[in-house]
């Protein structure tokens, strides 16, 4: 049986292993995806652990998708730039290879979820943290017109602007300060916007950005995930008539491009989402 895993710090809420279970079962794939709590000291130990133990793959979540870089032999140039690796491959060689597949998931479910692309337009992406770099990145790859960058801690959105602006040959990049009427008012000039902050996740959360930053014909993505599939970034959104999703495709499409990168198979992503949303 070929065995596969998800590291995370706290790991009891992955929604991953029953995602990868349906597709490897609908695939008829004789191959088994377990949910390991690994603490931040724990790391590369159990990534050696599972690489002699004949795992195939594994994947990295909060608080691990950086602290495996250094512990990986082959980084993609994509994921080295997101400064995260999500998706790790045990190689025929004995050599570990590391993917970024958050970037693919996102665009992907842009596109599936809400009819989008990021070429040509003009995107502010709140949250500057390890997701909303790697989304940057993922828009300016994907030919942004501008990404507006907005970050609670503004010298953080400065770090991830000077990480973009030698690759956006076509693409303007702006950090807006730290002010939230700022950010309102830049909100309203933008085609798609993006929550990539944590802020949701929790019933008590307010939204990053208040229903006046949005207007109808925008396009909303939460990276957060919540049962419902409303958060409260979205309500906002929709209360003005924007268009808007959460980040549950984006979860199901990255997933599915990890199954790629280890099976060589695309993924059944019809069976993973059917899991999810029944585990939900
Ligand atoms: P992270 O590296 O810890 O970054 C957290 C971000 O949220 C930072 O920009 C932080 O700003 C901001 N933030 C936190 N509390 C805030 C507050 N009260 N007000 C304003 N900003 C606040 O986390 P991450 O890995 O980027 O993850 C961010 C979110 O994306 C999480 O909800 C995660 O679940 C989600 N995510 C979803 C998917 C998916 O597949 N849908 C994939 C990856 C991540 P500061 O810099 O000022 O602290």
């Amino acid at each position: 049986m070929d065995r596969f895993g998800i590291f995370g710090f706290p790991i009891q809420h992955s929604l991953s292993p029953v995602m990868h279970t349906a597709s490897f079962r609908s695939l008829g794939l004789d191959a088994e995806y377990i949910a390991f709590e690994v603490a931040p000291e724990d790391l590369a130990r159990k990534l050696k652990m599972c690489q002699s133990e004949g795992f195939c793959g594994l994947n990295m979540t909060i608080p691990h998708k950086t602290a495996v870089i250094p512990l990986i032999d082959r980084v993609d140039p994509v994921a080295a730039l997101a400064g995260a690796v999500n998706t790790v491959r045990f190689d025929a060689d004995g050599k570990t290879s590391g993917f970024n597949t958050d970037i693919g998931g996102f665009l992907a479910d842009l596109k599936e979820s809400c009819g989008s692309v990021p070429d040509g337009k003009r995107i502010l992406v709140v949250g500057c943290g390890g997701a909303g770099r790697a989304i940057a990145l993922g828009c300016v790859r994907a030919g942004a017109a501008t990404v507006l960058l907005a970050n609670r801690t503004e010298a953080r959105a400065h770090e991830v602007a000077a990480l973009l602006n030698p690759l956006a040959t076509c693409t303007d990049i702006e950090v807006l300060p730290s002010d939230l009427a700022q950010w309102c008012s830049a909100a309203r000039t933008c085609d798609v916007i993006i929550n990539g902050t944590s802020v949701g996740l929790h019933a008590e959360d307010e939204s990053p950005l208040p229903a006046a930053a949005f207007c109808a014909k925008q396009v909303v993505y939460d990276l957060v995930y919540s049962p419902t599939r409303s958060t409260p970034f979205l309500r906002c959104a929709w209360a003005q008539g924007a268009c808007g999703v959460d980040g549950l495709g984006m979860l199901i499409h990255q997933g599915a491009e990890a199954f790629q990168l280890w099976t060589g198979r695309d993924a059944d992503i019809a069976a993973m989402r059917a899991a999810v949303w029944k585990e939900k």
